[in-house]
C-alpha cells in the first residue's frame, strides 16, 4: 500500500463547549465538506482533533484549504501507513528527511486507540526513535523537541505527521448566528467580515453604490471582496443597493453638516429591512472609534438609534494600520486598495459634524422622507449569490482588475 496523504486538524476553541461540544463539531465538520468539496471525503473524529483525507486533492490544496476554515486551530499534513511498526518507522525518516539540513532536536509522540497493535505506546515511540537516530544522529528531547513527530495507531491503520501549521482559530461559520455586513469597497470592512465569521457568524454582505451618479466601481470591488472572502465561507448573498437619489435628496432637504451621518442612517435602515427579510439577526460595520469624522462617539450612537437591529463593530479598536495588516493576511487588501468613486463622498459638505444628534437628524429626514427614500432604494436593490465553488468565475480574474 502507497502512503496515503491525509490530514490531523485540531479543533480550536470548540474544545471549551461543554455541553454544546458536539454540535459545535458536527457543525464544522460540515464546514469542511463544503470547504473540501467532492464525495469521497472521509472526517473521522479522534478526541481534540480528526482525521481528514480527501482523494480527490493533492495534499497541499488539501491543507490550504482546511486551514481557511474556521474553528481549526492547527492543521497538520500527515500520511497513512499499513499497521507495522516499520511502515510507521520508514514514513516518519521519509517525512523527517525535509529538515535534515537543521538537525533538529525531536521526540516521538504516540497515541494508540484500541489495543490490537503489537506494541505499547512508549515501546513504538521507542523503535521509532531508534530507527530515526540511527537514520539522521539526531538529539532525541523528551520535553521540548524542534520537531514532534505525531503517531496516531488506530485499530487498523497508523497516521504519521511531522509539520504542524496554524489554521483560522476561532469558531465554526453558523454556530453563533447570522449578520448582514455592511460592504463598502475600504480597507475595513472585509475585514470585519472575517472577524465576525472567525467568531461563528454566517455573513451576507449590502453594499450601498451611488449609482446613477457614480459608475459601477465600487460594486465590482465589492463583489471581488465577496468573493474573496469566500475562502471562509463559501456561499453568502450580496444585496447592492443603488442610493445616490436617495443621499441627493438628503442634501436636497438641507443635511449640511449632518450630511454624512444622516447617509449612515440611510444605510442601516436599508440594511436593516434586508437583515430582517433574509433572517440576519444584527448587523455589522467596520466602523472603528475616530477613525474619521463620522465615526466619533456621538456619531455612532447618532447613527445607531436609526436602527432597531444591534450594529456589531468588530473593530471598535483596532487602529488603520493594524486593520490594513489584518486586510493584507486574509487576501483583501489588494482589492481594497482599487480606486473607485465611494458613495460615501457623494455630495458630502465641506464641514462634517463631529457631534450630530438623533433629534437634528430626524428633521432632516422627515423633510427628506426618509421612509419613502428607503422603499425606492429598497426597490432598486438586487441580489447576488457568491459561491465561488459552483464554478462562478472570480471578478477580479473575469475583469483582469489585478495581475
Ligand atoms: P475605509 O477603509 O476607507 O475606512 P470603510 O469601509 O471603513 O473604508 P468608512 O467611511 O470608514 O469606510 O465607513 C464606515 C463603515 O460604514 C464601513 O466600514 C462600512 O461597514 C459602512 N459603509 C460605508 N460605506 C459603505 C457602502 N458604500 N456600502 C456599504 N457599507 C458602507
Ligand atoms: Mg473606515
Amino acid at each position: 500500500m502507497d502512503p496515503a496523504t491525509c490530514v490531523l486538524a485540531k479543533f480550536g476553541e470548540i474544545t471549551l463547549k461543554g455541553r454544546n461540544q458536539r454540535w459545535f463539531e458536527n457543525t464544522l465538520i460540515r464546514n469542511m465538506r463544503r470547504a473540501l468539496g467532492g464525495r469521497r471525503i472521509d472526517i473521522r473524529r479522534r478526541g481534540g482533533f480528526l482525521i481528514v483525507s480527501a482523494p480527490h486533492l493533492g495534499p497541499e490544496e488539501l491543507t490550504r484549504r482546511l486551514q481557511q476554515v474556521m474553528g481549526l486551530s492547527v492543521v497538520q499534513p500527515a500520511v497513512r501507513v499499513p499497521f507495522t511498526p516499520e511502515a510507521a518507522a520508514e514514513a516518519a525518516i521519509d517525512l523527517l528527511r525535509d529538515h535534515k539540513e537543521q538537525s533538529p532536536t525531536f521526540a516521538v509522540r504516540v497515541r494508540r486507540r484500541g489495543k490490537t497493535f503489537p506494541l505499547t505506546s512508549d515501546q513504538l515511540a521507542a523503535y521509532i526513535g531508534a530507527r530515526v537516530c540511527r537514520e539522521f544522529g539526531w538529539t532525541v528531547d523528551l520535553r521540548n523537541p524542534q520537531l514532534p513527530v505525531v503517531v496516531e495507531v488506530d485499530p487498523t491503520e497508523i497516521f504519521v505527521s511531522v509539520d504542524r501549521l496554524p489554521g483560522q482559530g476561532g469558531l465554526p461559520v453558523g454556530c453563533t448566528g447570522r449578520a448582514l455586513v455592511l460592504l463598502s469597497g475600504g480597507y475595513d470592512s472585509p475585514v470585519a467580515a472575517y472577524r465576525s465569521m472567525r467568531r461563528g457568524l454566517q455573513c451576507d454582505y449590502v453594499h450601498f453604490t451611488g449609482a446613477p451618479y457614480t459608475d459601477p466601481a465600487s460594486t465590482y470591488k465589492a463583489y471581488a471582496l465577496a468573493f474573496q472572502l469566500a475562502r471562509y465561507q463559501p456561499r453568502a448573498r450580496l444585496h447592492v443597493v443603488p442610493i445616490g437619489r436617495a443621499q441627493k435628496a438628503l442634501a436636497t432637504a438641507g443635511s449640511g453638516p449632518l450630511q454624512t451621518v444622516a447617509h449612515r442612517r440611510l444605510y442601516l435602515r436599508v440594511a436593516e429591512r434586508l437583515a430582517r427579510r433574509h433572517n440576519n439577526q444584527v448587523l455589522v460595520t467596520g466602523d472603528s472609534l475616530g477613525q474619521v469624522a463620522s465615526q466619533t462617539l456621538a456619531n455612532l450612537v447618532a447613527t445607531d438609534d436609526a436602527a432597531e437591529l444591534p450594529v456589531l463593530r468588530p473593530l471598535i479598536g483596532w487602529d488603520k494600520q493594524e486593520i490594513i495588516a489584518e486586510a493584507r493576511r486574509i487576501g483583501t487588501c489588494d482589492i481594497s486598495t482599487l480606486p473607485d468613486e465611494d458613495c460615501c463622498r457623494l455630495f458630502t459638505p465641506p464641514e462634517v459634524s463631529t457631534r450630530a444628534t438623533p433629534a437634528e437628524l430626524v428633521e432632516v429626514e422627515a423633510r427628506a422622507d426618509v421612509d419613502a427614500l428607503v422603499a425606492e432604494s429598497l426597490a432598486q436593490s438586487y441580489s447576488i449569490v457568491v459561491a465561488p465553488g459552483t464554478g462562478q468565475r472570480s471578478p477580479t480574474e473575469a475583469l483582469g482588475l489585478i495581475g
